[in-house]
């Protein structure tokens, strides 16, 4: 890959590659555009299967950030850690401390906290070398984890489609099929549950999905099945790229929103989803709740003014999906616009000088 190249391509400011001898840490940070200010996004631990793999997903990542922060109308840039190792294996308090004296250095123009891969003990440790983390537990100042309000801007986001979809947002009687049963989608599962959606879900972890499902009472499915399930709302909780060139035909589902991050292959798969009269859910938007939740935690965190932000991307949602059917294109292209719009507005009063 030619490094410049992609940079220059994605739009990304800053790549920082951080190697400790001592604890073995190899950790990747992108910067992708802080216009907004200090970056701020998740540090995923993965054992990739290729240094281009991570410097790729770190590069990905790093732009949703962008946008997911631009959409949430958040001051915040895009900025993404990941660290090449196996988090079941690989784990220490060196390699977590070590991390945490690479972020010092850039003094919080970036910011980061758990992700796949880590959790918030993890940096417990890297708090005993630098101040510039979110999403800290409680006892160590911060807001605890992150899945249920990002699943509750899940939440929204079905509810705006399906309000876009059935003028009603209802989910009594509704079919939402679930992949993956972690932090998030155990949530968006109860959630829907709880106002009346039968819910089918699955997980490549069997003892997952056997307590989850006997807990709940949902319908437990394998992993492909869950994405060919006949249903109104597919919920993608799991990895990303799960709409693919190879999966796309096999859906279906009326609407797809769900947590996971980059769930499209590509922006061209968005116009297939489009022409296949499936409502997509751009997943910066429907899963910005984790980030507005960590945002917050930097001004103090306020529980009634996170829900409230996290409610507002219902009617975010909505317009866009108004917007896209009139004008006959993805609704990704339409958020993507909002987002570069709001970017190129802000940096045009930055001429003021104060
Ligand atoms: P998690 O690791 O807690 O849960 C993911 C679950 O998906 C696991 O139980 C795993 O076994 C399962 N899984 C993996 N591959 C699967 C497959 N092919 N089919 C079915 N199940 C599979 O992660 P999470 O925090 O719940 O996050 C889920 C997704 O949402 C990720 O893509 C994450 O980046 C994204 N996300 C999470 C947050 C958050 O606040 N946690 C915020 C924004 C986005």
């Amino acid at each position: 890959m030619d490094i410049f190249d992609e940079m220059e391509r994605r739009g990304h400011e800053q790549v920082i590659f951080n190697y400790d001898r001592t604890s073995g840490l190899k950790a990747i940070i992108a910067i992708h555009d802080t216009t907004l200010g200090p970056a701020l996004g998740g540090c995923r631990m993965l054992p990739y299967a290729s240094e281009e793999a991570a410097l790729l997903d770190v590069l990905r990542l790093s732009e949703g950030m962008t946008y997911k922060s631009a959409a949430a109308g958040l001051d915040f840039g895009g900025g993404k850690t990941v660290i090449i190792g196996d988090p079941a294996r690989d784990k220490s308090e060196v390699l977590f401390r070590a991390l945490g004296r690479f972020i010092d250095t850039l003094h919080g123009r970036y910011r980061t906290g758990e992700d796949v891969g880590t959790s918030e003990d993890d940096f417990v440790q890297s708090l005993r070398e630098t101040r510039y983390l979110v999403g800290l537990p409680q006892a160590y100042g911060g807001s605890g984890d992150t899945g249920d309000n990002t699943a509750l801007g899940v939440m929204q986001a079905i509810h705006a489609a399906l309000m876009h979809r059935f003028g009603s947002a209802s989910l009594k009687g509704r079919r939402v099929a679930v992949q993956g049963l972690g932090k998030v989608g155990y949530h968006v599962a109860r959630r829907a549950v709880e106002e009346g959606a039968e819910v089918v879900a699955a997980d490549i972890n069997p003892h997952v999905v056997g307590r989850v499902s006997s807990e709940l009472g949902i319908e437990p499915t394998d992993p492909w099945a869950v994405l060919e399930t006949a249903c109104d709302v597919f919920a993608p909780c799991a990895l990303g790229n799960v709409i693919n060139r190879d999966t796309v035909d096999h859906l279906q589902c009326q609407i797809i929103a769900g947590s996971a991050n980059n769930q499209l292959e590509d922006d061209q798969i968005a116009e297939t989803l489009r022409e296949k009269n499936i409502l997509y859910a751009p997943d910066f938007i429907a899963n910005a709740g984790g980030l507005i939740q960590v945002a917050d935690e930097i001004q103090g965190y306020h529980p009634d003014r996170v829900k409230h932000q996290i409610e507002a991307i219902y009617d975010v949602l909505l317009s866009i999906f108004r917007e896209a059917d009139d004008a006959k294109r993805s609704t990704t292209a339409v958020a993507l616009d909002h987002v570069k719009n709001r970017l190129s507005a802000v940096h045009g009063i930055h001429r003021i000088y104060s």
